[in-house]
């Protein structure tokens, strides 16, 4: 099996504890593909130590604007050239398909070229006082910044938080999340290698959330961390930046529903929800797994997201074909089938799947539930499981109020033919994106992030860069 490091200080080393690693499995196969040095404190403390040293040289600081940039471009022509490889390993230890990891580095490269494109439009700007005051701001970056990665996209949340760390100016260390940190270790890190990055400005670790990544998060010299995970750890990282007054920026999980209004065209609902709810398993922060239909077309758009759940086919990522592949892990797959049952026991009835599928690996079938109320657990409760929650409604200002009743604010459509409708409806529901007659119509040059509890802060387009921006007002006495 094959062995995978840390990669610190711009080289690939073992954790300073011999005999610390983790053991990577294929969810489809429930093999071990890798096994992987696993941080304990002290590799923490040498990653950060590197990061800090780093900043401090102000290689990166100094750095002309177009000179950062021109690296961020070489970064990105690296990873687009590791993506085969990179992809081939990220599908085994995620999953998911094939043509989907490799693209994860192509999205990478994406984030590095965008951001490449802002290093030299960080401007601050003059304020008036008085004649006898010049007083101007400047943006700084933070120092160390730390980031910690879920499991579902792992290239592409990482890419997407690093890549404007990184032309902002700060040095970081990356904690990758325990079930998929091979492809990141290895190609990843070989992107940033190759593209000369100097060493210290990138470090990436691979650790259990409640060791490395609460030890990172607590520790004295990170300066700001970027979170992307579920909405419990993104309280208790929330919390650990809180102690030590640190900004944070958190990207959490979602129950997103779409609207559709008796005029929508119903072949487009369908079509999102392929990829929206049953594509990457449903293990996506944004899925589409709520569906809040009009009760004149409610049953004939169930029978069609019914019939597309049953004719998915099943199988491995790397299979030419494979529409449905498996979920993270055992523990995975157990919490959405409890949710399944729960659904059923509270009078929810299944149009479509409802079970594991009958297969080694960690598989559900894509389910579509009917005759969901709105206060049912799987109404209310992220599943990150292709399953799918169809509720009614009568008129728009129940259908609002279904939307926008739970504690999420991810992401939030509105299937309808009428613009005035789409319109009134993407201002009343809560959500960061809003999508119309589509699903995921965003690329890395659109904000995102949530409203309520997923989240704060936005990641992506040119919002994205003063979370890792710090302000500066500078008043000189003439
Ligand atoms: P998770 O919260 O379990 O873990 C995310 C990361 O946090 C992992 O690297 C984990 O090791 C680390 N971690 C866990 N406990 C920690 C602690 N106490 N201190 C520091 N780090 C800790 O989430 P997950 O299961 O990996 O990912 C799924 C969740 O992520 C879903 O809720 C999904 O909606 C959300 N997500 C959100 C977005 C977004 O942009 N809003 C994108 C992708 C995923």
């Amino acid at each position: 099996m094959e062995k995978y490091q840390h990669y610190i200080n711009g080289k690939w080393v073992d954790s300073v504890v011999k005999g610390e690693s983790i053991i990577v499995y294929d969810p489809a196969t429930e093999e071990a593909v890798g096994e992987i040095s696993c941080a304990v404190k002290d590799d923490v403390d040498l990653a950060v130590e590197s990061a800090k040293k780093s900043y401090e040289s102000r290689i990166l600081v100094d750095m002309p604007p177009m000179e950062r940039a021109n690296l961020m471009r070489k970064i990105a022509d690296e990873l687009r050239k590791v993506s085969k490889e990179g992809g081939k390993i990220l599908c085994l230890e995620n999953g998911k398909l094939l043509p989907a990891a490799e693209f994860e580095f192509v999205d990478a490269a994406n984030y590095f070229d965008y951001y490449s494109g802002l290093t030299d439009k960080i401007e601050g700007r003059t304020i008036p006082v008085n004649s006898q005051v010049m007083d101007y701001t400047i943006y700084e970056p933070y120092g160390v910044s730390a980031h910690i990665v879920p499991w579902n996209y792992p290239i592409s949340m990482l890419a997407r938080s690093l890549s404007c760390a990184f032309a902002a100016g700060n040095s970081t260390v990356v904690k990758t999340a325990e079930l998929t940190p091979l492809s990141t270790a290895s190609a990843f890190a070989k992107a940033i290698d190759n593209a000369g990055v100097p060493a210290g400005l990138i470090n990436i670790i691979c650790g259990y959330g409640s060791g490395a990544g609460n030890d990172l998060t607590a520790h004295k010299d990170v300066s700001q961390v970027s979170f992307t995970g579920s909405v419990k750890t993104g309280k208790a990282i929330l919390h650990a930046a809180a102690e030590r007054a640190i900004p944070a920026v958190v990207e959490l999980g979602g129950k997103s529903a779409a609207v559709v209004m008796p005029d929508a065209d119903l072949d487009k609902v369908v079509n999102a929800a392929k990829g929206a709810i049953f594509g990457q398993a449903g293990q996506i922060c944004s899925a589409m797994s709520r569906v809040i239909a009009h009760k004149s077309i409610k049953n004939e758009l169930v029978g069609k997201l019914a019939n597309l759940a049953t004719s998915l086919k099943v199988g491995h990522g790397s299979e030419d074909g494979t529409e449905l592949t498996p979920v993270i892990s055992e523990d995975q797959l157990q919490k959405i089938e409890n949710f399944s049952r729960s659904g059923q026991q509270a009078g929810a009835s299944v149009a479509a799947g409802g079970n594991r599928v009958d297969r080694k690996g960690y598989y559900f079938e894509a389910t579509v539930f009917d005759d969901v109320q709105p206060e049912m657990t799987i109404a209310q409760e992220e599943i990150f499981g292709p399953v799918l929650s169809v509720l009614e409604f009568n008129d728009q200002d129940e259908a609002v109020d279904i939307a926008n009743g739970t504690e999420f604010g991810l992401a939030a459509g509105v299937f309808t033919k009428d613009v005035n409708q789409a319109t009134k409806m993407a201002s009343q529901l809560n959500g960061g994106q809003i999508y119309v007659n589509s699903w995921f119509t965003g690329s890395v040059a659109t904000p995102f992030g949530g409203y309520k509890q997923s989240g704060y802060s936005r990641e992506k387009g040119q919002e994205a860069i003063k979370s890792y921006l710090q302000l500066k007002n500078i008043g000189i006495q003439l």
